[in-house]
């Protein structure tokens, strides 16, 4: 195994192929890290965002993996510490969003479709880096920042209220998990992006909803990179079990 050469270390974000992942990605590579991006189809886009990470001088990695399948996220971890050595910060970014839809109109396999993802694959990406980074179990600490939304505690009604579902399970992820692993050298903190202009979206939504909140307009994927390189770093170590709002006041 390969010791990080990167100043602060080595950070890995799921889905960094493109949008706020992408965004993460280069600042943390500004920040002084080394980063592993992983991708679920877009080699050719995470291969662009690794190049943006090595023109900034640190190393950089992508790695494809489906954040749903377990073995995939065992292969991911592995590949990354292998070729970038110990892995110290885990952004859970990987996540999809429904189609605009009202509750009673939500069939088994959108439920099911949008839960696996945004909720079972946060778990299966924390549980696999707390096993690394815990000094309980030879690991030397570390911090994940799981991704959630701001529609969390809104309920997106008319929009995607399953979405939000699946993403308020993902703030009782962090703040359970801080709990258990705080003794253990791992923060866990959690960020609620309001609407980010990126390709998530279905047409239409941005201007739908893009500019209601007291900002007057939708977020941009810096402004919620900035707050995933300050939580990933040192200058957040008394944050654990926080969940920050990044949404234009909404
Ligand atoms: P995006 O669609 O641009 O990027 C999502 C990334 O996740 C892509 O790289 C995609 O390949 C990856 N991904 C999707 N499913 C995957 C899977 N099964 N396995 C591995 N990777 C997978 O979207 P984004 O707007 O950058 O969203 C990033 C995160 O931010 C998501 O969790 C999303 O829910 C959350 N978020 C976004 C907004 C917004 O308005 N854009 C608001 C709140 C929260």
């Amino acid at each position: 195994m390969t010791e990080s050469v990167g100043a602060r270390g080595v950070a890995l974000v799921t889905g960094g192929s493109r949008g706020i992942g992408a965004g993460a990605a280069v600042a943390l590579a500004e920040d002084g890290w080394d980063v592993a991006v992983s991708y679920r189809t877009q080699a050719d886009e995470a291969a662009e965002v690794v190049a943006a990470c090595e023109a900034l001088g640190r190393r950089a990695v992508a790695v494809q993996a489906d954040v749903a399948e377990v073995n995939d996220i065992e292969r991911l971890f592995e590949t990354v510490t292998n070729e970038l050595g110990r892995i110290g910060a885990v952004i859970n970014n990987a996540g999809i969003v429904s189609p605009a839809g009202r509750v009673a109109d939500y069939d088994l396999a959108r439920l099911d479709r949008v839960f696996r993802i945004n909720t079972i694959g946060a778990f299966l990406v924390a549980g696999a880096a707390v096993r690394r980074m815990s000094t309980a179990r030879g690991g030397k600490g570390g911090v994940i920042v799981n991704v959630s939304s701001r529609g969390a505690v809104l309920g997106s009604a008319n929009e995607y209220v399953d979405y939000a579902s699946s993403k308020a399970a993902v703030d009782t992820l962090t703040i359970g998990l801080a709990n258990e692993v705080a003794s253990e050298g791992i923060r866990v903190v959690g960020i609620r992006p309001g609407l980010i202009e990126t390709d998530i979206h279905e047409e239409g939504r941005l201007e739908r909803i893009g500019t209601t909140p007291p900002l007057g307009r939708p977020g941009k994927v810096e402004e919620v990179a900035a707050l995933i390189a300050f939580l990933a770093s040192d200058r957040a170590s008394y944050m654990t079990g926080s969940l920050v709002d990044v949404a234009g006041g909404r």
